[in-house]
């Protein structure tokens, strides 16, 4: 007898989610509304900080592209990020026409090296983007530092990142320009597709929301429920599409209530894991330090050096035993676009590749069950043998 297969990822969404969804196709109110700018205050409020504003747009990589060309990036500039990322941190750059420059990872964290980010340094960079990979903050500190001696602005792709603490500090309060988070379908809450922006510059905020939504001066929801009756917008620019709907946002406040469990129950699943796979040829992914959080978005195992088997066994093995797997991330220094309008070889990222080809990570996420924890261990273990 075989076990349904037991996917790679699935978000947790529960009937008080379903309900505020029901409630907004009941209301009217579809488009972004009422629910979006609540789940904007709540966010806000979640963060901790009331000079930050939070604003809902429809993708994580909707708020790159807002968070860049607010800072003025645009041709005959470079922005460096790591080769070791979704596609998204490094193509919105290349929407505004600037260039990308990437760089190597700490073989540690698999988060941006700094040091390889001053190296990097030419008189055109203008911003740099961490990620906060798996969960586990970049070292901002050092980021922060770096920047703010050489006049970048910071962007961080907090993607991974929510609840993730740097210092103490949860990532989107630093003193980073911009912060981006993802509610896409396998991030740590999920609105379907969706993102947070979050800026404490308000000159940044203001652009960000006129270009959100066509370039107009004012959104729709003020229009329509002003107490005077205005029909009367101004065009300042030619601005996008990406706003966050209020069905979208309506599943967003009751996720982000759910959160810190959530968070909870991915640290103990990787706790498990870390237990499980102490005495085995692999190296577990790092925990944060001193009582950081780490958001643990993925678990991320790399076969040690006397592994028996290649990472593509190991993954093969596991999909037989009926577990999906994934590999986060094919650098981009392989794919074909970056490679050939960057000239990259494997040679400049020699920790990203190298990570790259032992890396696999596991199912994690708060629906599984400690019956399918347990089969998650017991597959590896088997693969391994
Ligand atoms: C998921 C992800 C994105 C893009 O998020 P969307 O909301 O799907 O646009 C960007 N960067 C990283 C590192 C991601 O994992």
């Amino acid at each position: 007898m075989s076990l349904p297969f037991l996917p790679f990822a699935l978000p947790e969404i529960g009937d008080e989610e379903i309900a505020e969804v029901v409630d907004t196709l009941r209301s009217g109110w579809v488009t972004t509304g009422p629910k979006a700018k609540r789940f904007e205050q709540a966010f806000t409020e979640f963060l901790g900080d009331p000079s930050l504003e939070s604003i809902a747009v429809n993708s994580a990589t909707a708020g790159l592209h807002l968070a860049l060309e607010a800072l003025g990036i645009g041709p005959g500039d470079e922005v460096i990020t790591t080769t070791h990322t979704f596609t998204a941190t490094a193509e919105v750059v290349r929407y505004l026409g600037a260039d990308v420059v990437l760089v190597d990872i700490d073989p540690a964290t698999l988060c941006i090296d700094v040091a390889a980010v001053e190296r990097a340094l030419t008189p055109r960079t203008k911003a740099v983007m961490p990620v906060h990979y798996a969960g586990l903050a970049a070292d901002m500190p050092a980021l922060l530092a770096l920047a703010k001696a050489h006049g970048l602005k910071v962007v961080e792709d907090a993607a991974h990142a929510l609840p993730t603490t740097c210092g103490g500090e949860l990532i989107g309060t630093l003193q980073s320009d911009v912060t981006v988070f993802s509610f896409y379908a396998n991030k740590t809450i999920t609105t379907g597709e969706g993102g947070m922006v979050v800026t404490r510059d308000p000159e940044l905020a203001k652009r960000m929301k006129v270009m959100r939504l066509h370039g107009m001066s004012r959104d729709a929801f003020d229009r329509f429920t002003a107490t005077v009756p205005s029909w009367y917008y101004e065009i300042v620019a030619p601005g996008f599409k990406y706003n966050l709907t209020d069905i979208a946002a309506a599943l967003g406040l009751h996720q982000l209530k759910r959160l810190p469990a959530f968070q909870k129950r991915r640290e103990q699943i990787a706790e498990q894991f870390h237990a499980a796979f102490a005495d085995l040829p692999v190296i577990t992914p790092p925990r944060a330090v001193d009582g950081d959080l780490h958001a643990w978005h993925l678990y991320v195992l790399r076969l040690g050096p006397d592994a028996a088997v290649t990472r593509d066994l190991f993954i093969e093995r596991l999909f037989a035993a009926g577990i999906g797997c994934s590999v986060h991330y094919i650098p981009l220094h392989l794919q074909p676009y970056w490679r050939d309008r960057y000239r990259l070889t494997p040679q400049m990222f020699p920790h990203s590749q190298h990570a790259y080809e032992r890396m696999l990570s596991l199912p994690l996420y708060t629906r599984m069950t400690d019956a399918d924890v347990q089969r998650v261990i017991d597959a590896v273990r088997a693969a391994l043998a």
